[in-house]
């Protein structure tokens, strides 16, 4: 099984993911956590490149190529041999983020975004995209309380692009509803997990 958590920054994913992973290891279940970008040397090499960038950072076609390359490293060496081995893939991100920065944010097509998903990762999709969907004034409140550190996102970018990122997660779960869970993610993290452990209940 290959799930991916999507969401904006501050939406509580990387919480979620750990929940999750605990629960399914629990049932006795063989569980692989993992982020984008990210997940393999190489990848995370690139999530280095691609964050560390001060100033204005890559122009959004050269960030849909750099993320493409760390998936498909990711997708071969990582999640492909988890998944044929019968494991449980929690991927904190998937090429949804990258439609929903490089393309809704950023301007890309959505063509364009999954072309170089399927030169790079075969268009692999995840069985299940759990969106966790939480107000903008609750992901500040949860970003700010994160001690001031941002060494790990990609800055500069304003609130418009930020709804603009979170309007294409949206569309993407409206057009693919079979792929898709939507998630209240606004209240505590328990109930958010509770709600992730219903959407998941199919795949069980
Ligand atoms: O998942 P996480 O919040 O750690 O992502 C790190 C940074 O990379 C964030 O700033 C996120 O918005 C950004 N990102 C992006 N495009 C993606 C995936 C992540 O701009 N496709």
């Amino acid at each position: 099984r290959f799930i991916a958590l999507e969401g904006g920054e501050g939406a509580g994913k990387s919480t979620q993911a750990r929940l999750l992973a605990d629960a399914l290891r629990d049932r006795g279940l063989e569980v692989v956590t993992t982020r984008e970008p990210g997940g393999t040397a190489g990848a995370e090499a690139i999530r280095a490149l691609l964050l560390g960038l001060d100033g204005d950072g890559w122009n959004p076609r050269a960030e849909a190529l750099l993320f493409a390359a760390a998936r498909s490293d990711h997708v071969e060496r990582l999640i492909l041999p988890a998944v044929t081995r019968g494991a449980w893939v929690i991927c904190d991100r998937f090429v949804d983020s990258s439609r929903a920065y490089q393309g809704g944010g950023g301007g890309l097509s959505d063509d364009d975004v999954m072309e170089l998903h399927r030169i790079g990762s075969q268009g692999l999709l995840p069985d299940l995209t759990l969106l966790i969907e939480v107000r903008p004034e609750v992901a500040d409140a949860r970003l700010s309380a994160r001690d001031g550190d941002v060494s790990d996102r990609i800055g500069g970018r304003p609130a418009e692009f930020h709804a603009r990122v979170a309007a294409a997660f949206a569309r993407f779960a409206a057009e693919q509803p079979e792929r898709f869970a939507l998630i209240d993610g606004n209240n505590d993290a328990g109930a958010t997990h509770r709600a992730i452990l219903s959407a998941i209940k199919p795949l069980t």
